[in-house]
């Protein structure tokens, strides 16, 4: 199934109609987009786009689509997690995953402006794959690590580059979590719509120019292994986030450097998703 937030309100997106959940359950389920991020909800979801018409409904407007999860109780994101974004930056791979937080404040929606706070000039671009969790986790396998997930969606990890690696401590949460640095969507898409899960195109364009293009296969933790590590620590629930990491080509690590400027659009694509398109503007 294909989840969305359009104007606030929680649809299932069938041929690219919408069909709005409080609507077409006659109330059973609320308006409120978290209903599709809970696992519990997913067979009822199933019998109701099921039995819907698309015909009946309105096309998709992507410019009223919303963050499909637009409050999660937590997010996280993935540093170092393909080793053509460590080769770039002098690091070494990692043995173990490293995290950092990104507060939820910082969600945004797949055409929302990204803020850029004037008189910060290394704002960075991070094209990602983000997972949601849809039912209580803790102590996942890799054999059932998919089997928590409510879907993926796309995202950026936008970054203040001078914050994050500011001496004499690096601190990447209130870098990456400015309000607006976390754009996700257009679709939270369920994981068996996909012919390989653990296989997904993902590409980051910068104002035409593609900068960043890999697959999901190149992650040095794929997706369970990510599940698995961290639910060995902490207890996962519903629409929880984790961005899961970035392949090479950040504008940090080119040359020249290439930071995000007012009016840039910063397009956000994976395979079976669909494309983010974000504005920079400069306030
Ligand atoms: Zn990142």
């Amino acid at each position: 199934m294909r989840f969305a937030n359009l104007n606030h309100r929680g649809v299932v997106v069938i041929a690219d109609r919408a069909i709005d959940i409080e609507t077409a359950s006659n109330g059973r389920f609320g308006s409120d987009p978290a209903v599709y991020a809970d696992l519990a909800n997913h067979a009822a979801l199933a019998d109701l786009a099921a039995a819907a018409e698309p015909d009946d409904w309105p096309d998709v407007d992507p410019t009223r689509l919303g963050a499909p999860v637009p409050n999660p109780p937590k997010g996280l994101g993935v540093g170092l997690n393909y080793r053509t974004h460590a080769a770039e930056s002098g690091r070494e791979l990692p043995t173990e995953p490293h995290l950092f937080g990104k507060t939820n404040n910082c969600v945004c929606g797949p055409f929302d402006d990204v803020i850029a706070p004037a008189g910060r000039h290394e704002i960075d671009y991070e094209a990602e794959v983000v997972i949601v969790f849809g039912r209580s986790c803790k102590g996942a396998t890799e054999a059932n690590a998919w089997s928590y997930l409510a879907g993926v969606m796309c995202g950026q990890d936008i970054s203040d580059r001078g914050e994050q690696f500011r001496p004499p401590i690096k601190q990447f949460t209130i870098a990456k979590s400015y309000d607006t640095f976390g754009p996700t969507g257009p679709y939270l898409v369920t994981p068996d719509e996909f012919a390989d899960r653990n296989s997904l195109d993902l590409k980051g364009v910068v104002s035409g120019e593609v900068m960043q293009q890999t697959n999901t296969s190149d992650l040095i933790f794929s997706i369970p292994a990510l599940v698995v590590w961290l639910s060995r620590y902490m207890t996962f629930g519903p629409g929880d986030l984790v961005w899961t990491g970035t392949p090479g080509g950040v504008g940090e690590a080119r040359t020249p450097q290439r930071f995000l400027h007012d009016g840039d659009i910063i397009e956000t694509t994976v395979s079976g998703i669909g494309t983010m398109r974000n504005r920079v503007v400069v306030r």
